[in-house]
């Protein structure tokens, strides 16, 4: 009885500081919402305009002016379509889009970061008032490119630079233009959300790459295993079914490259939760991580011990209470550390800012993260997602001469149509350039999704060279 009486105590008192500790929450986010809320009203919008008069640039790596301060005004880039495409990237000043590089280097772009003796120098220089300019390692030609190719989808894509970790190109759609986000009008739906870092998707067949790497990874691997598929899977007989009589025999690179459900979904509930669960965690899915001071959404995986949940995770496709999602730009640093032979280079969007003196400084220093996968392994997955583009799901990407690795996604949303998705890279030692493309209600077969990564890669290697 004293026993369930101290237990009742204990618990009284776990309930009560959790109640003070939801209230005080509570408080805290209605105090910042308040003020937040504050500025969204407008009575803080001039202030906010005159706080930007004479903030630094933003420009992009080939010296674009895509924001700047001229007379007391803040402009942005005078192609509208271009503002469009780098939006979710630039910001604006009034900072209705949080997570930007208007608002995350407000400190730098206003000068308030200097210290004191810093101040005093460019104040004796008589440029004390300027703030620094923020140069990006985005090429915004190419982000302007991949917005026309998404035209009016919704939709991402990220393309990295794999040996250096710089982000290139970053687009998000639907988009606006810089003036509608400061007067707030005609504002598509979800117009303000970069889907290109905060948005998560279901990989699907994507993760195939993933299943493959934790049987590579396995003790029990078998080079010789393989799957007789007839279109049908022998676990769920409802769902991951395929179209036709099936793949016939199928070995793991024609899987990857015919993106074989049966196969991955067989292989799945083989290699094990556990297994499957462990290499996930080892590529970094289910932490957060930064662009420099821009927050990306943290990818996520959950999976029961359920042979039917994890013969549909094993192809990227959650089902009942299992849970995955990666961002695009996740997938493109996940394709970009394949081609960096394993290695995941830190990503980056600011190249160095400059003060009012013409002094750069914080010059980007490409770093390795950490490695996901070794060498072996990786040239075992590139060349399987070589096959899936020369001869495979993957074939849209591919353009002139160059060697394409990559790797399509069909997933399915309930209560609209298929998302497309690829990853993939160049190889190539001038360009080593990975992308991630996600195309909402794209169609299945990766859709339109290849064809577009084929293009913005066309794209990028051409702009580069003239
Ligand atoms: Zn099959």
């Amino acid at each position: 009885m004293k026993k369930l009486i101290f237990n009742l105590k204990v618990s009284l008192i776990l309930f009560l500081c959790l109640g003070i500790a939801l209230t005080g929450g509570l408080i805290m986010q209605q105090y910042r919402s308040k003020s937040r809320l504050a500025v969204a009203a407008g009575e803080n919008l001039i202030s906010l305009r005159q706080r930007y008069a004479q903030a630094g640039s933003v420009t992009d790596s080939s010296g674009e002016l895509l924001a700047w301060s001229e007379n007391g005004i803040r402009h942005y880039h005078q192609n509208s379509n271009l503002a469009k495409a780098v939006l979710h990237t630039v910001g604006d000043y009034t900072q209705r889009i949080d997570n930007t590089i208007e608002t995350r280097y407000q400190p730098v772009l206003l000068g308030t970061d200097r210290n004191f003796f810093h101040q005093f120098w460019l104040d004796v220089q008589g440029k004390g008032l300027g703030g620094d300019d923020v140069v990006l390692t985005l090429d915004s030609k190419i982000s302007l490119r991949a917005a026309e190719l998404l035209a009016n989808r919704r939709g991402a894509v990220v393309v990295i630079n794999y040996k250096t970790g710089e982000i290139i190109a970053s687009t998000s759609t639907p988009s606006v233009d810089p003036q509608s986000v400061i007067d707030y009008e005609n504002i598509p739906d979800t117009g303000l959300f970069n889907r290109a870092l905060r948005g998560s998707y279901a990989p699907g067949s994507v993760f195939k790459l993933i299943t493959a790497l934790a049987w590579l990874q396995s003790d029990d691997y078998d080079p010789e295993y393989h799957v007789d598929c007839h279109g049908e899977s022998t676990i769920d007989s409802d769902y991951a079914n395929e179209n036709g009589d099936g793949h016939g025999l199928v070995y793991l690179e024609d899987a990857i490259s015919r993106s074989c459900n049966v196969f991955f979904g067989e292989l799945g509930v083989k290699v094990g939760r556990e297994a499957l669960l462990n290499t996930a965690a080892g590529l970094g899915i289910g932490e957060g991580y930064n662009v420099d001071r821009l927050t990306g959404i943290s990818s996520f995986i959950e999976c029961e011990e359920d042979d039917l949940q994890l013969s549909w995770l094993a192809i990227g496709q959650p089902t009942g209470n299992s849970q995955l999602s990666m961002s695009p730009i996740e997938l493109a640093r996940f394709a970009g550390a394949i081609a960096n032979q394993g290695v995941l280079m830190e990503s980056h969007i600011i190249d160095h800012f400059t003060d009012p003196t013409g002094r750069e400084y914080r010059k980007l220093k490409p770093t390795e993260e950490r490695r996901l996968l070794n060498e072996r392994t990786a040239a075992n997955i590139e060349e399987m997602m070589i096959k899936a583009v020369k001869e495979g799901t993957g074939s849209g990407a591919g353009f002139d001469q160059y060697t394409i690795a990559g790797k399509t996604g069909t997933v399915q949303v309930v209560g609209q149509a298929n998302n497309a998705l690829f990853i993939g890279y160049i190889i190539d030692e001038d360009n080593p350039l990975a992308i991630a493309v996600i195309v909402e209600e794209g169609g299945s077969g990766g859709g339109t999704a290849a064809p577009l990564a084929g293009e913005i890669l066309r794209y990028a290697v051409n702009s580069k060279s003239n």
